[in-house]
């Protein structure tokens, strides 16, 4: 399965870096398939900057329906016409930011999937739930019910207190979960469930890049801050084993 290592700059990037930024990541190796989420304002200059490169680029949210009234949101088809192909969705700070339910992330992925996006489906345990021994369960329950029956796209497990923390689950906790993840999906989604990719998200950075993506059932990272500068996306593609 061709390992997926996918930018997430948040609330973060302006017009003015975006053509030098696609410049360098264009340089990306060929084992790997890049793509970029930056924010909404950023989507249209992106897919003038990466025609042509084969690094696709998705958004970081949309709602539920195609148009609306529904100030300050942005809609799936919105989004295709902007040049996004990808769309992530049930991040945890939307999750925790705005109240996001699974019925909610779940209408989303619909919504994405009608327009003719891949949803990134984020799923993850905080620390509290994991110190309590609840982590596979919290994560199965979001994956049953934030996934729609037809899901054809991308989990993202991301354990939320690893997300910009610098820490990192260790190596058998995370093929621990991605092998839950991998279970999981199959008996929801049969044969679909065996070739989805499963992204591991939260402090991935070039320096731990290899170890991570080495690990079974780890199709490839979900990358925040170390996104935001090109060289280190570039060597965290680059650390991607070849398989
Ligand atoms: C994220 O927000 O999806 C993420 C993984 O962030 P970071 O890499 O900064 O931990």
């Amino acid at each position: 399965m061709r390992q997926i290592i996918a930018g997430n700059w948040k609330m973060f990037g302006r017009l003015a870096g975006v053509t030098a930024y696609a410049e360098v990541i264009k340089a990306a190796p060929s084992h790997v398939s890049l793509l970029i989420c930056p924010p909404f304002t950023l989507l249209d200059r992106f897919a003038t900057a990466l025609k042509g490169s084969g690094i696709a680029l998705g958004a970081q949210d949309c709602h539920a329906t195609p148009e609306g009234a529904h100030t300050g949101d942005i809609a799936a088809p919105m989004l295709a016409e902007a040049g996004a192909t990808h769309v992530i969705l049930g991040h945890s700070e939307r999750r925790e930011n705005h109240g996001e339910t699974n019925a909610v992330v779940k209408a989303k992925a619909e919504a994405a999937q009608t327009a003719g996006l891949i949803p990134i489906i984020c799923v993850g345990e905080t620390d509290a739930q994991r110190d309590a021994g609840e982590a596979e369960h919290v994560v199965r329950t979001q994956l049953a019910h934030s996934l729609p029956a037809n899901f054809a796209g991308i989990i993202a497990y991301e354990p939320v207190w690893a997300i910009g923390t610098g820490r990192t689950p260790t190596e058998a906790d995370v093929t621990a979960m991605h092998t839950a993840i991998r279970a999981a999906l199959a008996a929801q989604l049969g044969t679909t469930g065996q070739s989805i990719n499963i992204l591991y998200g939260g402090s991935v950075k070039p320096g731990n890049a290899a170890s991570l993506l080495a690990l079974p059932e780890v199709g490839g990272a979900l990358v925040g801050g170390a996104s935001l500068k090109a060289e280190d996306l570039l060597a965290i593609a680059a650390a991607a084993p070849h398989r």
